[in-house]
C-alpha cells in the first residue's frame, strides 16, 4: 500500500467525549469516526486492524473444527418469543417493526437463530458434535455506550455455538473452545488472563472470561499469584464466605416520595430485566469523620421483589446509578441474610455487608426507592439526607486483595481487566425452550447440549491500545497492526534516488510478504514520523539521501528511543 493512495487522516486533538486513551488515540489516528452514540465507522486504517483480528479468530476457529456461517442481523421476533427473550430481555435488545407492524430484533447475539438452524438441520447424533460460528454485526442498546469501540452499541462479535449429544460431549466441545481461545489471545500478543466467570442462572461451572489486563478495565479480576486461580469479581464473591454483618448503623427516615417510575423505567435505568425475580441493588458509601478521613465503608443491599405487579416501584432520582451498584444472586442474598429470599417479602430491605473502597466513582444523593405494597414499603428514602456524608460510591467488594485463595495457595491479588472473550456452557436452556432435538443412538429424541463462545472483535483493538500506548500514540503488537512496517521516504521529490530506492525496497518487501506501507506523501519528516507514531505501526524504516549515499537506511521499532543504521541490503532480513 502506498500512503498517497491510501486514506490517512490524523488529528492533533482528541474529541471532548473521549475519556480513555484507546478512544482518544483511535479517533486521533483516524481509525474510527463517530456517527452517533456508540456507533462508529471503521475508517480504512481501523478496518485493517479489525480485519487482522478477524483473520486470526477465523483461522483458529476453523482449526478448532468450527464452521463459519452468517446469520441475519435483523431477526423475526417469533424465534425470540419462543425463548421468551423478546419479553424478558431488557432494553439492550433493540426491537423494531416492519411496515406491516411485525416485530423484529437486531441481533445482540444469536442463540435463537442458530438453535432454529440446528433443529432443522441436525437430525441425528451422527451429525454431532457441530460448532457454528459467525463474525457479524451486533447491536446492543447499551445504557451507557462509552469509551469508543470498547462499549459500542453497534459492534462486531465472533459468536460460536456448539451442539452436542450429551453433557460430556458438550464439556469436551467447551474445552476445545477454551483452548482455541488461548491460542487466539496468545497470537494477539496481549497480556491477558482467562478467569472463571459466573455461568448465571443455568448453573454449572463452565464459564470463563478472557480479560485483557489494563488499569482502565471495567472489570475487577481476582487471582492468586501463587497458583492458577483466577476469577472475575462476581465469581470470586459468589465463592467467598459472607463476612460479619453488623447491624445497620442508620435507620431509613421516611421522606416524601419525590417521584414515581414504572418497572420499565427501572429496568431501563438498570439495563436489566426485573421481571419475575428477586433482585438486589447494592449501594456503598464511605463514612468519614470531621477530618474527612474514611472511618468505615458500608454497603446496603436493597432487595426489590419483582414477582408481582412491577409497575408500581417508586423511584426517585438515581444519580450515578451505574457505578457502585450490582445485582446479587439469590444464593448471595441468602448467604448475606441467612434466610430464604422469599421471607424478605415485597419490601426494600437494608443491611450492611463488608465492603472495601476501591476507587471513587460517583457522587450519590437523593436516592429514593420502595416496593409496591401500600403500608409495607419504603415510601422514599433520601440517601443524601439519611446517611452521613454519602460522598463516595465504591466498587462492591466482598473479596479483597490479601484474602486467602480458595485453593489455599496463598493470598489473592486484584487487577483490572477488559472482557474481550467469553466461553459459556449453556446446557439445554435454548434447545428445551425451542424444542430443538435430534435422534439419539437409542432412536429417541434428545435436546441438544449447547455452548456459546463470544469474542469482541471490535473491542479487542481498543483493549490492545489500553495496554499498549505512550504519550505519542498507539503501539500495536505486530499481529494486529494496520501495517507491520512503514517505509518513510524523506523528501523523495527532491531526491530521485531516494524515491527509486524506496520504491524498490517497497516492492521487495511486498514480494517477501511483509505488510508494508510506503509513505510517499512527501510530508516533512517530523510530521510524517508523528503520524506513524500516533498510528502505532510497530516497525519503521527511513530512507534519506545522506544515508543512501553510504548504502544505509534507518530502522526504529515503535518502542525504541532512537533509530539504528542498517545496510539497505540487510533490511529485508532484519524485518523478517
Ligand atoms: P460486558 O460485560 O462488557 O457488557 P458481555 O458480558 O455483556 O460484555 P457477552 O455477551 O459475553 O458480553 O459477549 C461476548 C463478547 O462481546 C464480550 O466478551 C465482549 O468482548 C464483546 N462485547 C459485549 N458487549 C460489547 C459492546 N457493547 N461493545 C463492544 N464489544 C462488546
Ligand atoms: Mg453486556
Ligand atoms: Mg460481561
Ligand atoms: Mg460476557
Amino acid at each position: 500500500m502506498k500512503a498517497s493512495q491510501f486514506f490517512i487522516s490524523t488529528l492533533k486533538e482528541a474529541p471532548a467525549d473521549a475519556e480513555v486513551a484507546s478512544h482518544q488515540l483511535m479517533t486521533r489516528a483516524g481509525l474510527i469516526k463517530k456517527l452517533g452514540a456508540g456507533i462508529y465507522t471503521y475508517m480504512p486504517m481501523g478496518l485493517r486492524v479489525v480485519q487482522k483480528v478477524e483473520a486470526i479468530v477465523r483461522e483458529e476457529m476453523n482449526r478448532a473444527g468450527a464452521v463459519e456461517l452468517s446469520m441475519p442481523v435483523v431477526q423475526p421476533a417469533e424465534l425470540w418469543q419462543e425463548t421468551k427473550r423478546f419479553e424478558t430481555m431488557g432494553p439492550e435488545l433493540l426491537r423494531i417493526q416492519d411496515r406491516h407492524g411485525r416485530d423484529y430484533v437486531v441481533q445482540p447475539t444469536s442463540e435463537e437463530v442458530v438453535t432454529d438452524i440446528a433443529r432443522q438441520e441436525l437430525r441425528s447424533y451422527k451429525q454431532l458434535p457441530r460448532n457454528f460460528y459467525q463474525i457479524q454485526t451486533k447491536f446492543r442498546d447499551e445504557r451507557r455506550p462509552r469509551f469508543g469501540l470498547m462499549r459500542g452499541r453497534e459492534f462486531t462479535m465472533k459468536d460460536a455455538y456448539s451442539f452436542d449429544r450429551d453433557v460430556d460431549a458438550a464439556k469436551a466441545s467447551y474445552q476445545v473452545m477454551a483452548q482455541a481461545y488461548r491460542r487466539i489471545f496468545d497470537r494477539f500478543g496481549l497480556r491477558y488472563r482467562a478467569v472463571a466467570a459466573d455461568s448465571g442462572a443455568i448453573g454449572g461451572d463452565l464459564s470463563e472470561e478472557f480479560q485483557v489486563i489494563a488499569a482502565t478495565g471495567e472489570d475487577a479480576i481476582v487471582y492468586c499469584p501463587g497458583s492458577e486461580y483466577a476469577a472475575n469479581m462476581e465469581k470470586a464473591e459468589a465463592l467467598a464466605p459472607a463476612g460479619p454483618r453488623p447491624a445497620p448503623a442508620h435507620s431509613m427516615a421516611k421522606t416524601p416520595t419525590p417521584g414515581k417510575a414504572t418497572c420499565a423505567d427501572v429496568a431501563a435505568l438498570l439495563n436489566l430485566p426485573l421481571q419475575n425475580t428477586v433482585k438486589s441493588l447494592v449501594l456503598a458509601t464511605d463514612e468519614t469523620n470531621q477530618a474527612g478521613e474514611i472511618v468505615r465503608s458500608q454497603v446496603w443491599l436493597l432487595l426489590l421483589r419483582g414477582d408481582h405487579d412491577m409497575n408500581e416501584i417508586k423511584v426517585g432520582k438515581l444519580p450515578g446509578l451505574d457505578a457502585g451498584f450490582r445485582f446479587a444472586t439469590l444464593a448471595e442474598i441468602k448467604a448475606h441474610f441467612g434466610c430464604e429470599p422469599g421471607y424478605l417479602g415485597p419490601i426494600g430491605l437494608l443491611q450492611p455487608v463488608r465492603v472495601v473502597v476501591d476507587r471513587e466513582v460517583a457522587v450519590m444523593a437523593d436516592w429514593v426507592c420502595g416496593a409496591n405494597t401500600p403500608d409495607f414499603h419504603w415510601t422514599g428514602v433520601n440517601w443524601g439526607r439519611d446517611l452521613p456524608e454519602p460522598e463516595l460510591v465504591a466498587d462492591i467488594r466482598n473479596v479483597v486483595a490479601g484474602d486467602a485463595s480458595p485453593d489455599g495457595a496463598g493470598p489473592l491479588a486484584i487487577e483490572r481487566g477488559i472482557e474481550v472473550g467469553h466461553v459459556f456452557y449453556l446446557g439445554t436452556k435454548y434447545s428445551r425452550a425451542m424444542n430443538a432435538t435430534f435422534l439419539g443412538e437409542d432412536g429417541k429424541p434428545a435436546f441438544f447440549e449447547m455452548g456459546c463462545y463470544g469474542i469482541g472483535i471490535t473491542r479487542l483493538p481498543a483493549a490492545a491500545i489500553e495496554q499498549n500506548h505512550d504519550e505519542r500514540g498507539i503501539i500495536w503488537p505486530d499481529a494486529i497492526a494496520p501495517f507491520t512496517v512503514v517505509l518513510c521516504a524523506i523528501t523523495p521529490d527532491r531526491f530521485p534516488e531516494v524515491k527509486v530506492a524506496a520504491e524498490q525496497l517497497y516492492v521487495q518487501l511486498l514480494a517477501a510478504g511483509v505488510d508494508v506501507i510506503l509513505d510517499d506523501r512527501g510530508e516533512r519528516p517530523g510530521a510524517m514520523f508523528a503520524d506513524w507514531e500516533l498510528i502505532g505501526v510497530p516497525h519503521r524504516v527511513t530512507i534519506g539521501d545522506r544515508g543512501l549515499k553510504e548504502g544505509l537506511v534507518e530502522y526504529q521499532h515503535r518502542r525504541d528511543t532512537g533509530a539504528t543504521k542498517i545496510a539497505l541490503t540487510d533490511i529485508l532480513a532484519h524485518l523478517k
